[in-house]
């Protein structure tokens, strides 16, 4: 089948989460189930600084390359809309034209997909920045040959950024305004583009079956749970896989010493090498936590602020790398201030840092209070690093006690009583050893879940 694949973010090219690592690995994934994938993405400035792969000039106004070993991916140009150093925003917050900026690729992607002669079977869009692609397909395109035989499939990453803009901008769109209904683009009297998605496609995923369950409430649905639920028969959860060429501590060229489960001793070497990097005192025995995340409240920052003080008490280590709501900065910041040889922060975007974190701690923290799928847990898995998660979403899915550690009650002091139970576990050299073997051998490649897209691509449900 013919697949056109929509994401504002793509691994190499461009990353602030984990929809940059499906949207690079899950068109590979599907071009060895025989899919034929292009894939459009807006030219970002971070594609002047990339070295491989080759990116060349197409016509005016698109770049192309290859990924994979056919994959074509195209870059919509507009220096004024993404020739900039950040994605979506910057200190001040979203950038004020972004309605502007993403509805411009979406207009873009498909006038692209008519001039190369792209006649696609499916466009599977990703999250609220490619949204207005199913939305035009059924307004704008909805008598056009072209795309008479497409199909829309619409993935939810997160459903807690929708795309909101002031039903001002709604002319921009170029849509009639009988589409800025309840039932259509309207929200509380703003323009809703994540709505326009799950209405107007043919069929909506989410990154974990957890979660899809999750959306349809109103605890995690965001005000969308009444159309989710409504459209629950097309509504499927499939779970997000991990790209280990990429993230596989036997070939990761940022690591200190590669180690497999056969020679975890190495795994030690790239503890020592991280707790030198951070000024952190070199102890083999003091467990140490690493976080790689957003710093946003979602991530659980909140009930890890407030356990913070409590958890410097604890014989432990911990190193923090992340980006996000200038609150948590400052919070962390001063902790750090405060116990420099327990905590050590880093306040920027570095996946080279990430990888030797996710190497050379011994736990990783992932208290998130949602979490659609989330792969932090999947790179910690596999890099013998014990996960510590609430239970929740694609968390709940994929931590247990078998290879990890689960709390239940999202609260500072549950959080708390977990770290401290990992912390005892950590001290257990042969139960450890245990678990991490466990956590290491666990299988979470994009092989099954890619066959599960094929299914719905072809048949429009899960076969099982
Ligand atoms: P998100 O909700 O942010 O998408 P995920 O767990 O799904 O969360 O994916 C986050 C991805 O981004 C992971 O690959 C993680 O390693 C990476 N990441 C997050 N913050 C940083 C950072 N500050 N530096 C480097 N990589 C990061």
């Amino acid at each position: 089948m013919k697949i056109l694949f929509c994401a504002s973010e793509v691994v190499p090219f461009a990353k602030t989460g984990g929809l940059a690592d499906v949207a690079g690995a899950l068109p590979l994934a599907l071009e060895k189930e025989a899919q034929e994938v292009v894939l459009v993405m807006p030219a970002y400035k971070s594609l002047k600084s990339l070295t491989q792969p080759k990116i060349q000039k197409y016509k005016e106004g698109i770049l192309r390359c290859t990924i994979g070993k056919a994959v074509k991916v195209y870059f919509i140009e507009n220096d004024a809309y993404y020739n900039r150093d950040t994605l979506y925003g910057d200190k001040k917050g979203d950038y004020p034209d972004n309605l502007d900026r993403f509805s411009y690729y979406c207009r873009k992607t498909l006038e692209l997909a008519k001039e190369i002669g792209f006649k696609p079977d499916i466009v599977h869009c990703h999250d609220w920045q490619s949204a207005l692609i199913p939305v035009f397909l059924k307004t704008v395109y909805l008598k056009d040959e072209f795309f008479k035989n497409t199909k829309t499939v619409f993935t939810i990453h997160n459903i807690g950024y929708q795309g909101l803009f002031p039903k001002e901008e709604y002319p921009k769109l170029g849509l009639d305004w009988k589409y800025f209904t309840m039932d259509t683009l309207e929200f509380y009297d703003k323009i809703n583009i994540l709505k326009g998605g799950l209405v107007f496609s043919d069929i909506i995923t989410t990154v974990s079956p957890t979660y899809s369950r999750e959306i349809q409430t109103k605890e995690f649905g965001f005000g969308l749970e009444g159309i989710l639920s409504k459209r629950r028969q097309s509504l499927f959860g499939i779970l997000n896989g991990l790209d280990y060429s990429i993230w596989n501590p036997e070939t990761d060229t940022f690591l200190e010493k590669d180690y497999s489960l056969g020679s975890i001793e190495d795994k030690g070497k790239n503890k020592a090498a991280l707790q030198r990097l951070c000024g952190l005192p070199v102890k083999k025995d003091v467990p140490l936590f690493g976080i790689v995340s957003r710093l946003a409240q979602q991530k659980g920052f909140d009930i890890l602020a407030d356990a913070m003080e409590a958890l410097m008490q604890l014989e432990l280590q911990c190193v923090i790398l992340g980006t996000g709501d200038l609150k948590y900065h400052e919070i962390l910041e001063a902790v750090v201030k405060k116990y420099p040889k327990k905590i050590s922060l880093y306040l920027k975007f570095d996946d080279c840092l990430a990888h030797k974190i996710y190497a050379g701690s011994d736990i990783f923290l992932m208290p998130s209070k949602y979490e659609p799928c989330g792969l932090g847990q999947l790179i910690s898995l596999r890099y013998g690093t014990i996960p510590l998660a609430f239970k929740t979403g694609g968390l709940a899915d994929t931590v247990t006690k078998e290879n990890g550690f689960v709390f239940e009650k999202y609260s500072k002091d549950a959080l708390i009583k977990i770290i401290k139970k990992s912390i005892v576990s950590f001290q257990n050299n042969a139960q450890w050893n245990r678990l991490r073997a466990r956590a290491m051998k666990s299988d979470f490649s994009w092989g099954e879940s890619a066959r599960r897209y094929v299914d719905l691509y072809k048949n429009g449900t899960i076969s099982d």
